[in-house]
């Protein structure tokens, strides 16, 4: 393995105490020492809606006590933080307040994965009209931001995951007003906007969102990012972090590598209101 130059974090991670993930704790601290990461944030799912399968699945009692373990052990090797990966629907918000109001996190995630009470997939996709679907998912990305519940705003144009079309809502001008004030609620919220390599080794073959997105973001006034593979297994742990990390610093952009920096607001939730 050549040197790492550079620090290498990973801030969007599951294990197995989600419910889609196939790593343990101990399995992804292990490989991310391997490949060098200095740091990395579990962002285990929560979702609160009673129809989602993961619905009751994250025991945070015993979440706690598996970071504290991992950081006993490979704390002097690796920055471990304890996130939180929260599926928003707004009509779900007073709900997710409530779960975040007594909770310890270094990083609360927003991600949109329903529109409209129908979770997103090729299938539901399928059916519908295409800008349909990133209209009512843009604007849920945009109550998202505005909630305040969150510090990053997790994989924006999730959308292509399911249709493969890695420049689909960069070149639609009809699109354009809703994304753009999906972005400047991101922007005016302070939260970060979280850049995803997961789509690097899905059949999109991008970053969610695009770098054209992020661009963009960067051109209406966003300052911060994080950075996260969204690995449900160790196979994927880390990819193309370090690079998209670059491209980022160079075009001006702030990479998040702790949640005490100053511009983080760690667990939004715990605010009073
Ligand atoms: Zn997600
Ligand atoms: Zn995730």
């Amino acid at each position: 393995m050549s040197a790492v130059t550079t620090a290498m974090f990973d801030f969007h991670i599951h294990t197995t105490l989600s419910c889609d993930g196939r790593c343990t704790t101990d399995e992804v601290c292990r490989k991310a020492i391997e490949i060098g990461l200095d740091a990395i944030c579990f962002t285990e799912h929560m979702d609160l809606d009673p129809a989602d399968p993961g619905y009751g699945f994250l025991n945070y009692g015993q979440y706690c006590q598996q970071v504290e373990e991992a950081r006993r052990h490979y704390g002097a090797k690796l920055t471990i933080f304890k996130g939180i990966e929260i599926d928003y629907q707004s009509r779900f918000e007073d709900e997710i307040r409530d779960w975040l109001a007594d909770k310890e996190l270094d990083l609360v995630l927003g991600s949109v994965h329903y529109v409209d009470g129908a979770m997103l997939s090729e299938e539901m996709i399928g059916r519908r009209d295409l800008d349909k679907i990133y209209l009512l998912y843009l604007d849920e990305v945009r109550r998202s931001a505005e909630s305040g519940l969150f510090g990053v705003i997790g994989h924006l144009d999730y959308i292509k995951k399911f249709t493969g079309d890695a420049r689909y809502l960069d070149s639609n001008e009809q699109l354009r007003p809703a994304l753009e004030k999906a972005l400047r609620a991101v922007i005016a919220s302070r939260a970060a906007l979280e850049v995803s390599t997961k789509g690097l080794v899905a059949k999109s073959r991008d970053y969610r969102p695009s770098f054209n997105i992020v661009r963009l973001y960067k051109r209406l006034g966003g300052r911060t990012v994080t950075i996260g593979s969204d690995a449900h297994d160790c196979q994927v742990l880390g990819t193309g972090v370090a690079k998209l990390q670059r491209i980022c610093e160079k075009i001006g952009l702030l990479v998040i590598t702790s949640p005490s920096n100053p511009t983080f607001r760690p667990s939004p939730g715990r605010r009073a209101r």
